[in-house]
């Protein structure tokens, strides 16, 4: 990954990776735009988001045609490109529609683009000047009002979300769903099932469904539970679980690329198995084969005992911080 440094008319981020398009894995580039900013983060945020650190007050549309044009020279034709913003690349405010064009001429020659917005600023009108290689990528999170409202503060329904998601394909476009997987506040298995139940309501609207484990952003409310011994970022056992639930379930793509997988902040399960069980995800991403998510280790048991231990103390807790082999309460 190359960082930039933090002038308005450099890219916050920009790499390549692999991912799908027309069934095939690709050669992808990705490109973060440093704009002014998500505008649900100046009022509230997002309980889990620190994405606020990667925006510049100062960012003119000249500065976003400056950072376009850094991109293009790296741009070595990749089919797949991915635009973010830390934010909505449909908000007005952060990328102009003439900035938008620009960028949509630019790569109007790839087989996918993709951007994310939040629902307000993905409307039908928006949604129909986008090219028709283009997906538009929600944060839909949760299909449960109450968790989307108190455990994320999202500021958005998952009706919002449908709805945008029903209008993108409806004008031909294809979709990508985030799913949250833990979100602060409910217990490890509540998660799981919320995970489970949002792919379900996903797949009505989606072609992928990519599940996102909570990591542990700096200067978030997550960051804060965290520290405190409120929240473990889920187990890679939880995110196996919800993509072996979901496959066969849906007929949309179930894909996850975790941040932070492995560390004691991402994703994790207890450093015996993590990057043989990420290496499962990866695969099974690509492959859509259920097989591929099949991984032995001596800690699912330790799982197990967690999901049970979390139950028993009726508490989202990390419990993995008092239970030490399986049921024995420590103090801290
Ligand atoms: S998660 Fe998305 S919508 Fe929420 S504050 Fe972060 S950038 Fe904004
Ligand atoms: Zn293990």
């Amino acid at each position: 990954m190359e960082r930039r440094g933090r002038r308005p008319s450099d890219p916050e981020a920009l790499w390549k990776e692999k991912d799908m398009s027309r069934g095939e894995a690709v050669d992808a580039m990705v490109l973060i735009l440093r704009t002014s900013g998500c505008s649900w983060a100046k009022k509230r945020g997002c309980t889990m988001c620190g994405y606020n650190a990667a925006s510049s007050a100062d960012v003119t549309p000249d500065h976003l045609r400056a950072q376009l044009e850094k991109a293009m020279a790296r741009y070595d034709g990749e089919p797949f490109v991915k635009v973010y913003t830390s934010g909505s690349f449909l908000d007005d405010r952060e990328v102009p529609p003439d900035v938008r064009d620009d960028i949509y001429s630019a790569f109007s020659g790839c087989e996918r683009l993709l951007f994310e917005s939040r629902p307000e600023y993905a409307t039908r009108d928006a949604l129909s000047q986008a090219p028709k290689n283009a997906t538009l990528a929600l944060g839909l999170e949760s299909s449960d009002p109450i968790v989307m409202r108190d455990c994320i503060a999202k500021g958005f329904t998952p009706a919002d979300a449908r709805r945008a998601g029903v209008d993108a394909k409806d004008l031909g476009l294809s979709v990508r769903s985030y799913v949250l997987l833990k979100p602060p506040y409910i217990s490890e298995a509540n998660a799981i099932e919320d995970a489970v139940a949002t792919g379900i309501y996903a797949d009505g609207f989606s072609d992928e469904i990519s599940i996102n484990p909570v990591n542990v952003q700096k200067f978030t409310e997550v960051e804060r539970l965290w520290r405190a011994g409120e929240f473990r970022p889920p187990w890679i056992w939880s995110l196996i679980e919800v993509m072996s639930r979901l496959h066969g379930n849906v007929s949309a793509r179930v894909m996850s690329s975790p941040s932070g997988g492995g560390s004691a902040r991402g994703v994790h399960n207890g450093g015996c198995c993590d990057a043989k069980a990420l290496a499962a995800v990866e695969k099974y991403s690509f492959s859509g084969d259920a097989d591929d998510l099949k991984v032995d280790c001596g800690c699912r048991g330790k799982w197990e005992s967690y999901l049970r231990a979390e139950a028993m103390l009726g508490t989202p807790a990390d419990v993995d911080r008092c239970v030490v082999d399986g049921m024995a309460i420590r103090t801290r």
